[in-house]
């Protein structure tokens, strides 16, 4: 009866193995064949194996390459194998992760995973934390115990009586905030049009002589890796200033939290351990599957304030922690589970290399392309690189081609008013000699 899963691993190996040689979008005419896809729902069913059989061969060779070595769009790198194998194990599990005393297993697993992260990133004890689909998700759920603490000092509940008639809520972000941050603050009634951007430098830094005031009750979001450029804002001074007037201070580590991995780049994110509130993706630098994202928050209570549910038939009080205390979610997948085995087998020496690998080889592209004489728009700090092949139409041309001849792919962006090609290194599979492959493949197209 199982017989599915090992032909499903054979499937998802041959798959693997393939990745070397093939494009990394998809061809056209595999995205064509898709369209075999739109037949009715069947009456009738077939076998788990005709299901599978049919799933490969159509939908296979019209995935992005996205876990293949190549791949650096988005900053979200692959997953490593052994976060593969440990979702396959979790699926057949199928914990529905709720709950300590319904599923301890897992609890438990994801209890010593975000108490290693909060460690590792060097958050405060007692930090409260959960594991959610991704930084959207995390800063959300992040910013909604933010939006409790700072009303509730203000002698509002928020979560009893919602947002009509509180007292309103300074919110200031960065001018180059990431877009899902103002989504995240939009979808907890505070505005996407009323938040305050803070002035920025050249590299997308809030400029800590040019922070807005922060009049009670506020959240100030501050970001540690900028998506297009990598940088991070200064956080010991405008941390310093926001707490000095009361603020809660959000931060949005989607890839850039990372940094506190490794001693070589922990200098970028000095301070920021002092905020109240952080997000993290694990499916961007830590390589795990998707969907996985982490909210953390310096005041437990808060968290729990804004996330716990109450209902008689659910078990409440426990000795335990129960995860669904920390997210929106009440059912969910046992996401810890990859996360736990990618720094179980990783270790922090594992996972600094792979964060200082994905740097140099950033650095690499960096210099190759400056010397071939294209020009680079960034300050190459971690692990984002952006090039300008000239005027905005000619570095469209080139990424468009570049997409096309497949060796490699990187997206494009426009950054502070210049078109460029957004280069992220973030895979764990990235080897030096795909940077040389593509690097070669870069300076073909544009030549
Ligand atoms: C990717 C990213 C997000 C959104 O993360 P998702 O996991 O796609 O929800 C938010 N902020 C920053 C800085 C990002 O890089």
């Amino acid at each position: 009866m199982y017989e599915i899963l090992d032909d499903a691993a054979r499937r998802a190996r041959a798959y693997l193995a393939s990745l070397a040689d093939r494009p990394v979008a998809p061809p056209a005419d595999a995205v064509e064949r898709l369209r075999a896809l739109d037949e009715p729902l069947p009456q009738q069913g077939c076998t788990p194996a005709q299901t599978l059989a049919r799933l490969d061969e159509l939908v296979t060779p019209a995935t992005m390459a996205i876990s293949g070595g190549r791949f650096f769009g988005f900053v979200i790198g692959g997953s490593l194998p052994v976060t593969v194998a440990a979702n396959w194990l979790a699926a057949a599990w199928d914990q529905n992760t709720g709950f300590y005393a319904v599923t301890p297993g897992v609890a438990h697993l994801e209890e010593v995973a975000l108490r290693w992260l909060i460690e590792l990133l060097e958050l405060p004890a007692g930090t409260g934390a959960g594991f959610v689909t991704g930084a959207t998700v995390a800063n959300f759920t992040a910013l909604a115990a933010a939006r409790h603490a700072v009303l509730a000092r203000a002698g509002w509940n928020v979560e009893a009586d919602g947002l009509f008639g509180a007292p309103p809520i300074t919110v200031v972000t960065g001018g180059e905030a990431h877009p899902t941050l103002l989504k995240s603050l939009g979808m907890l009634g505070l505005g996407r049009n009323r938040i305050v951007r803070a002035p920025v430098d050249a590299q997308g830094r809030m400029r800590a002589d040019a922070l807005p005031p922060l009049p009670s009750p506020a959240i100030l979001c501050l970001q540690a890796g900028n998506v297009n450029t990598g940088a991070f804002d200064p956080f010991a001074p405008l941390i310093a200033q926001a707490r000095a007037q009361g603020a809660w201070v959000h931060v949005d580590g989607a890839f850039g939290l990372w940094a506190k991995a490794t001693p070589a780049l922990r200098p970028l994110v000095e301070g920021m351990e002092g905020a109240d509130s952080w997000a993290t993706d694990a499916h961007k630098w830590l390589n795990v599957p998707y969907d996985c994202g982490i909210a953390f928050a310096r005041d437990a209570h808060a968290m729990r304030a804004a996330m716990a549910i109450t209902a008689e038939y659910l078990p409440s009080e426990s000795e335990h922690r129960n995860p669904s205390d920390f997210t929106p979610e009440l059912s969910r997948r046992a996401r810890g589970v990859e996360v736990w085995s990618a720094l179980r087998c990783l270790g922090r020496e594992g996972l600094a290399a792979l964060l200082e690998r994905n740097c140099r080889q950033a650095r690499r592209f960096a210099e190759g392309l400056r010397a071939a004489g294209h020009r680079v728009l960034n300050e190459v700090v971690l692990n984002q690189v952006l090039v300008s092949f000239g005027d905005a139409q000619r570095t469209r041309e080139v990424i468009a081609a570049l997409q096309r001849e497949g060796t490699c792919w990187c997206g494009g962006t426009v950054w502070q008013g210049h078109t460029a090609m957004r280069i992220s290194v973030s895979s764990w599979a990235t080897t030096d000699a795909d940077v040389e492959r593509s690097l070669a493949a870069m300076l073909r197209v544009a030549g």
